[in-house]
């Protein structure tokens, strides 16, 4: 097989083009586009071969694109204007033109692509931008699916559940003509759960739970279930496989004030559970939601130290919470559980803080690993 000519749009540090060498299609990345600096450096660091156009997509012109022949396009456009934080702009959010323009452009392409995998967050399958290009993708005569994905499907500790389209233009479209009737499909917004890309475990709701009795660091019977359900799923790995022996734990621990100040906020894992949450570009500087922290001191009771801590002065307070060894994972551990292979580094001169929020806007490799094989089975 001729290798494929991959086109990578908001290519950031890489997650795409990695997921490509791993599915193990021969393939060829033509161009990376980003606009972003220090998503570019890390890009370049590790695909030093690649060529990476630093400019807006927007900025490209068709027949700019039209010279570039490529076979595939994979593409995380921004998510920011379909997130909860986010306000939902929607289409009408600024940092949405740039996918607009793709959609502008795909029907007027001397050669559209055969293949297009784009991923976004939870809310783009109930998004105008979703319609936008379920619209483009039918009359341009793509055959396409849409799930909902996380790594835990995938056997990975981690929760980040994300939309996923995956298309392929019909055989009769190839050459020259437009398919009329499109296929039928179920919106993901319709299922109630993640897909499952492996066929082991039962389905893992991630939706945020509300409500029940509070037990003890402000966390819910429901909370409390959710996890033990996820630590006994055997098909998911242990957090402990994904550890860097050589990590710096002093480097890494909570600072007091953090400890102090969101201890009750923390999702704390140990390195034999199954879970952790989704680790976002805030990760290392906001606690709230951000991301697991890590229990490294293991024969530490976590319910001992949590009970009755409000009633203590802040100095037993500390001492109390010190006794778990509460650490961030670095940004390499992150990085192992977002699924990026050994090979994949930082250069030297980004900062901790620059790669989590690197890493925090990423996706995770195995995931696409897997959609590549089933995109190309369409
Ligand atoms: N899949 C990527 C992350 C995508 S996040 C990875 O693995 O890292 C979205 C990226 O789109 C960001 O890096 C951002 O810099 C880039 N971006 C946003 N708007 C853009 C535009 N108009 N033109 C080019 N890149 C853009």
């Amino acid at each position: 097989m001729e290798p494929l000519r991959v086109l990578e749009l908001y290519s950031g540090i890489g997650g795409m083009h990695y997921a490509l060498k791993g599915s193990g299609i021969p393939a060829t990345v033509v161009a990376a586009v980003d606009i972003n600096t220090t998503a570019n450096q890390i890009y370049k660091h590790n695909f030093p071969d690649t060529p990476l156009w630093n400019k807006t997509i927007e900025g490209i012109t068709l027949d700019v694109f039209n010279k570039l022949p490529f076979d595939m396009i994979l593409m995380s456009p921004p998510c920011q204007p379909f997130t909860r934080i986010g306000l939902k702009g929607d289409i009408a959010d600024p940092r949405t033109k740039s996918f607009l323009y793709i959609l502008d452009l795909l029907p007027r392409l001397s050669r559209p692509p055969r293949f297009i995998l784009l991923e976004n967050v939870k809310g783009f399958e109930s998004s105008s931008a979703r319609d936008c290009l379920v619209k483009t993708l039918t009359e341009c005569g793509y055959t396409f699916q849409e799930v909902m994905v996380s790594p835990t499907s995938v056997g990975i500790p981690n929760s980040r559940l994300r939309y996923f389209l995956i298309a392929k233009l019909s055989a009769e479209n190839q050459s020259t003509q437009r398919s009329k009737t499109p296929d039928a499909f179920t919106p993901p917004a319709e299922r109630e759960s993640p897909e499952q890309l492996t066929d082991s475990g039962p389905l893992r709701p991630e939706e945020d739970v509300e409500g029940s009795r509070v037990l003890y660091k402000q966390e819910t019977t429901k909370d409390a279930q959710r996890k033990t359900s996820q630590n006994n799923d055997l098909s998911v790995r242990r957090i402990r496989d994904f550890l860097e022996p050589a990590v710096d734990e002093e480097h890494f621990l909570l600072p007091p004030r953090t400890l102090l100040r969101y201890a009750l906020l923390l999702d704390i894992v140990q390195p034999s559970c199954r879970r952790s949450v989704c680790f976002t570009k805030g990760y290392g500087r906001y606690v709230e939601g951000t991301g697991s922290v890590l229990q490294s001191c293991e024969g530490t009771e976590m319910e001992a130290v949590f009970r009755g801590l409000d009633s203590l002065c802040e100095e037993e307070k500390l001492q109390k919470l010190s006794q778990l060894r509460l650490r961030y994972f670095s940004p390499r551990e992150v990085a192992n559980l977002m699924g990026f292979p050994q090979s994949f580094s930082f250069p030297e001169q980004t900062s901790t803080r620059q790669q989590f929020r690197a890493l925090g806007n990423s996706l995770n490799v195995e995931v696409v690993v897997r959609l590549l094989h089933r995109l190309l089975s369409l």
